[in-house]
């Protein structure tokens, strides 16, 4: 018995249950559908945002638990990130799913680590990417926005 599979299927699980990122936000400055064909998950991110810090993020949608946990993980990292952090984990998660590299993840993140292991099955990596890719949308929104002030 693998103890380090059976600790990060618990993080899956505790994060596809938790319901506490899961709700629109009627105030958000940005929100983004995303859809992956190959499973039917349907995720809509809203992110509120004060300049460049990020201040709300939250999901809502249907998707497998996959998908859903690494949404919620995706708000639980980045309440209070700025737009840079933002792309940081960005590009962290994809290195960790895509190119299957060792997760290396800053405080308040670890959680992702439990998703490494999803990196085997390329159907599942579209999943557990969907939020992230969704995110990076908005950042590249934002980002093409002329700053206010
Ligand atoms: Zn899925």
């Amino acid at each position: 018995m693998n103890l380090g599979d059976d600790l990060y299927r618990e993080i899956i699980l505790d994060n596809y249950k938790s319901t506490e990122n899961r709700k629109s936000l009627d105030d958000a400055t940005f929100s983004q559908e995303g859809f992956n064909p190959s499973c039917g998950d349907d995720v809509t991110l809203y992110l509120k945002t004060d300049g460049d810090t990020i201040t709300d993020v939250t999901y809502d949608g249907m998707g497998c638990s996959i998908c859903l946990a690494s949404a919620n993980m995706l708000c639980n990292s980045l309440k209070g990130a700025t737009v840079a952090q933002a792309e940081d984990l960005i590009g962290r998660v994809k290195a960790m799913l895509v190119n299957q590299e060792q997760p290396d993840f800053p405080d308040g993140a670890e959680d992702l680590e439990a998703i490494a292991g999803v990196s085997k099955f390329p159907v599942r990596v579209k999943c557990a990417l969907l939020s992230w890719n969704t995110l990076h949308q908005i950042v590249q929104e934002i980002k093409s926005k002329p700053s206010d002030r």
